[in-house]
């Protein structure tokens, strides 16, 4: 049996329609390098998603394999309660100087939701212990990705990802999130004063009183395809979480280590949040890891003499693994060793240009918009009223199909065609990547329309 097959046999593919891969049978991938990918016959993809977002610093990184080596051969994984191991306390040293200020307690888990949870959990115990039980609520921006487990769906409001799990799910309080490319204040993303902050402002006067969070994917959402906002919006519910003692919380999970140009999104907004999640660039994608950090002050709410039971009695087993560690470090290093924020911004610029020049005859691109090394251009059926295409037709999909053949890993979200690449790729990759993504959606343009 081929291996395609047996593996239609026993997998159950993520985030996938599996009847689709009837027609599309899953790529086995052999071995990876840089921003390419390479498949049992050899044929190369440009990963210009990352691999879901995660790889950072390229597949096979030399530095960070041999980071992950070592660390194999002295301590593969160690109980976290009360034991400990120099990787996650040299880790946690070094974060500390690139995230935010003032976030200094480390909570490491090993997924990105599973991050979310302990943050939502945190606040909620933080105000019941500090004397608010009344407030239980979590608020969200509609549109918002925060990940699968049923906690982070809460706080979801994709209908993609949700909807079909509502009555799971908790009652959360949802805020209408900016939208800057069909913006119904008519103003631009780069000079706005964020007037959509109005129904973040209703929800605060009708709720403040019972909500213990607000959770934002800073400056990107990213699942709702790569939408892209101001940090000006990012100040003001800062504020508006100070006004109303609503702990606000920063899914960084996307946008940390880089992706937005600046180390953290929040960076952008000369803010901090009260807790962040990181995950996915942490250890530059190569092991699942991620840390929930917060403050001195949310921290001193849970340390008492045991028997107050006011203790965070949370746990993975998989918290703090030395491996993940191991990677995590390597990226700092890197991080600290080459000028990888630097040249990202160099490329980014060039991207842009790029993909101005190739898609500026292109009557259904709505949108080419970008925050860091992250690109995404917005398909739609009349770029003049930015009507989309009816969503059956899949056109995004189409596009992924045809690209797949002709080497460029481009899953997009829905009509969303995005790029979001290792931080080390070269202007040649992308220049190969952008003329694969124009024929292609020319290609399909014509078949369409
Ligand atoms: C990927 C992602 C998550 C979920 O992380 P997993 O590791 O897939 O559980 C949460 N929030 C954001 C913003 C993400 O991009």
């Amino acid at each position: 049996m081929r291996l395609a097959e047996k593996d239609l046999k026993y997998i159950w593919h993520p985030c996938s329609q599996m009847k689709d891969y009837e027609e599309l049978p899953p790529i086995i991938i052999d071995h990876g390098k840089g921003v390419y990918l390479y498949d049992m016959e050899g044929n190369a993809y440009i990963d210009i998603v990352s691999s879901w977002w995660c790889n950072l610093l390229g597949h096979c990184n030399p530095k960070i394999n041999a980071g992950i080596k070592a660390q194999l051969d002295k301590l593969e994984h160690v109980i976290f309660a009360n034991f400990s191991h120099e990787p996650a306390i040299s880790l946690c040293e070094q974060l500390i100087e690139i995230i935010p200020n003032g976030l200094t307690k480390f909570n490491f888990s090993d997924n990105g939701s599973a991050s979310v949870e302990c943050a939502l959990k945190m606040a909620f115990q933080y105000q019941y212990q500090t004397g608010h039980p009344r407030k239980k609520r979590f608020m969200c921006l509609s549109d918002g990705y925060h990940g699968e487990t049923i906690g982070a769906l809460s706080v979801g409001t994709m209908d993609l990802y949700a909807k079909i799990y509502q009555p799971m799910l908790m009652d959360t309080i949802r805020i209408e999130a900016p939208d800057c490319y069909r913006c119904p204040y008519g103003a631009c993303r780069d000079n706005c004063s964020a007037a959509c902050i109005a129904s973040a402002k209703e929800a605060f006067v009708r709720y403040g009183e019972e909500t213990c969070a607000m959770i934002v994917e800073p400056l990107l959402q990213g699942s709702a395809g790569m939408r892209i906002y101001p940090p000006v919006y990012l100040k003001k519910l800062r504020a508006l979480c100070d006004q109303y003692d609503v702990l606000l919380i920063a899914d960084e999970i996307a946008t940390g280590f880089g992706r937005t140009g600046k180390m953290f999104a929040f960076d952008h907004a000369g803010a901090s949040p009260d807790i962040l999640c990181m995950s996915k660039g942490l250890t530059g994608g190569y092991l699942p890891m991620a840390i929930t950090v917060t403050t001195d002050q949310i921290y001193d709410a849970f340390y008492a003499d045991y028997n107050e039971g006011k203790a965070f009695m949370h746990s993975h087993t998989y918290s703090g693994n030395p491996l993940g560690c191991a990677a995590a470090l390597a990226v700092q290093k890197i991080f600290r060793e080459e000028p990888i924020l630097e040249n990202a911004a160099k490329r980014a610029s060039f991207l842009t240009q790029a993909l101005l020049d190739a898609f500026a005859d292109c009557p259904h691109i709505g949108e080419i918009r970008h925050i860091g090394l992250i690109h995404a251009m917005e398909i739609v059926k009349d770029a003049d009223t930015k009507e989309a295409f009816p969503a059956k037709w899949r056109v995004g999909y189409q596009v992924y199909k045809k690209a797949l053949r002709r080497g460029l890993l481009l899953r997009p979200l829905g009509d969303v065609l995005y790029f979001n690449p290792p931080l080390i790729i070269e202007e040649a990759e992308l220049l190969q990547a952008v003329k694969i993504c124009r024929e292609c959606l020319l290609e399909t343009l014509e078949e369409i329309c």
